[in-house]
């Protein structure tokens, strides 16, 4: 087996590991591998090793490896900062978006997703650390933007998305994680139908298992360092 494949397979025994660790059941965790400044052939490596859902953090570089892909018929998610200039190759390409933080740019994703596609699946991006963090919408925020995003003609809201700010020590990174946790069950005990917590990446994916996370986002741990944004 190659490097890549190598790594996806380590990449889910850490899942398992941690579901098993966590004594979580269902819902289960899927795999998200990020694959930003990654080539399009580093791709084809884990699309054949059975690897089906890509996060890309920049529109253009998204889009061209969409394109260069598009006979794998692979699922693609937007989880990079969205300006709301950039919305429309994002609503033509991309089956998801997870950094959804003002509802100006939802509005612009719903109205310019192309009426034969299905409806872009979305996460609400929450800043879960406060002054570390510049990007995502303030919890005390959250259910409003939900509600106006939910009412959306042509996007399905499935949940919530945070990038905490770094920690070692797994107790650390459980607590912002824990915090999106509990925003993400009021917005159900509210009665918004959602299904998805994406949170977890390289350095903390256990923790992100440990507090109910249903999608982790991979990148260094399966393509291996990046070099250059
Ligand atoms: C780059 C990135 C990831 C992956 O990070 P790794 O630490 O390489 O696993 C996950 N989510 C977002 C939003 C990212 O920008």
């Amino acid at each position: 087996m190659g490097r890549i494949a190598d790594n996806l397979q380590a990449t889910k025994a850490r899942i398992d590991a941690a579901l098993r660790r966590f004594g979580r059941a269902s819902p289960g965790v899927s795999l998200l591998a990020v694959s930003k400044t990654k080539s399009a052939a580093e791709v084809r490596e884990a699309a054949a090793a059975g690897q089906r859902a890509f996060g890309e953090n920049y529109v253009q570089e998204g889009v061209e490896k969409i394109a260069e892909l598009a006979d794998l018929k692979l699922e693609w998610h937007f989880i990079g900062p969205l300006q709301s200039n950039k919305t429309r190759p994002v609503a033509e390409h991309f089956d998801w978006v997870h950094s959804i933080e003002r509802l100006k740019t939802a509005e612009r994703l719903s109205a310019q997703r192309p009426a034969d596609l299905p409806p872009l699946q979305v996460c609400i991006e929450v800043n879960v650390s406060g002054e570390a963090s510049k990007s995502g919408c303030a919890p005390a925020e959250v259910l409003a933007l939900a509600q106006a995003v939910a009412a959306l003609p042509r996007l399905q809201l499935r949940g919530l998305m945070a990038i905490p700010a770094p920690a070692d020590a797994e107790s650390e990174q459980r607590q912002p994680l824990a915090r999106l946790r509990q925003i993400y069950h009021q917005l159900r005990s509210a009665g918004l139908e959602l299904d998805t917590l994406s949170m977890g990446m390289s350095q903390d994916l256990e923790a992100a298992v440990a507090e109910g996370s249903t999608m982790v986002r991979i990148g260094t741990a399966i393509f291996g360092e990046r070099n250059q944004a």
